[in-house]
């Protein structure tokens, strides 16, 4: 089988025209996958995505297999202190929160190790996951005993307007048809519940900074690359207002973006890093103030069942 095989063409997912212009070419810079990828921006509605993309078929070659440890996994020594480090910075960042009353059912898109619902369990909410991974899967109900189905959120045919809650935290990039997707996810909400959507900010200030070099591209695994516009856009277009959009100042994407513009220019990253550290912890800070970090939180409010145009 050729290579090119593996690839499909798409159109914009979001306003169905098949017209965009290239806006740039980039590698794996975060784990390093073989391949040179084309982002692409439509000329209609200015969605940025992948294209061509790896087939549904074949996108799991491109996840690591350290991409779903969970738990105590064995890590080198360099792993457990650069997840120190984030850890650290992950405490001081924006956490996503819920202002409603918490006496309802909440659904995490794409759980992971459960973390973030073991914390809103033990806040009072009746919590349920959906995760691909069968180990998270599994890990998450023996360790939280929380019911999570294994599979695409489609496929848990969940019964209308379940749930009074729904978070989708770095997962609607991943997604082949992020509009079937969210009409799916509409159809599962009770009638004004919210929905909160954590995605990288392809409009940032630090994107057009670093170009091919920032790190949260991910390609190819990110599929999609919203701004704050086409998200808006696709949250509107499938049933959900008054959005909300809040900024996070993380300066992990910053620092890593930079780790491989060193690698670049030949500089040592450990003493590039160390020294650009309270440059990028700054930055950050006034980039979530100003909008334009690289990390955006959508929170919006379900009111019709969306249009379904596709
Ligand atoms: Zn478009």
């Amino acid at each position: 089988m050729k290579a090119e095989d593996n690839f499909e063409q798409i159109k914009c997912n979001l306003c169905n025209s098949n017209e965009s212009y290239i806006l740039f070419k980039g590698k794996d810079m975060v784990h390093k996958k073989q391949g040179t990828f084309t982002v692409v921006k439509c000329k209609k509605c200015g969605l940025i995505y992948t294209n061509p993309r790896p087939k549904q078929s074949i996108i799991s070659d491109y996840y690591p297999d350290e991409y779903w440890d969970i738990g105590e996994t064995t890590k080198s020594s360099e792993t457990k202190l650069k997840l120190f480090i984030h850890e650290l910075i992950n405490k001081f960042s924006y956490k996503l929160t819920i202002d409603t009353p918490i006496d309802g059912k909440i659904l995490d898109i794409g759980c992971g190790d459960g973390k973030l619902l073991f914390k809103l369990k033990k806040e009072g909410w009746k919590t349920y996951g959906v995760e691909i991974s069968e180990l998270a899967a599994e890990y998450v109900q023996t360790k939280y005993g929380i019911e999570v189905f294994n599979g695409t959120v489609e496929e848990a045919h969940f019964e209308d307007e379940t749930f009074d809650v729904v978070i989708l935290n770095h997962v609607l990039e991943h997604l082949s048809d992020p509009t079937t997707t969210l009409n799916e996810i509409n159809r599962i909400m009770a009638e004004g519940g919210i929905l909160v959507v954590g995605i990288p900010n392809a409009g940032s200030f630090e994107a057009k900074f670093f170009k091919k070099y920032w790190t949260a591209w991910e390609l190819p695994r990110h599929l999609y690359h919203f701004t704050p516009k086409t998200a808006s856009y696709l949250l509107e277009k499938t049933g959900f207002e008054e959005q909300t959009i809040k900024f996070d100042n993380n300066p992990n994407i910053i620092l890593s973006s930079f780790k491989y513009v060193f690698q670049d220019l030949r500089i040592n990253p450990l003493i590039g890093l160390t020294l650009i550290f309270p440059f990028a912890v700054f930055t950050s800070f006034i980039l979530s103030k100003t909008k334009r970090s690289y990390n955006m939180f959508l929170y919006s409010k379900k009111t019709n069942s969306g249009i379904v145009d596709q």
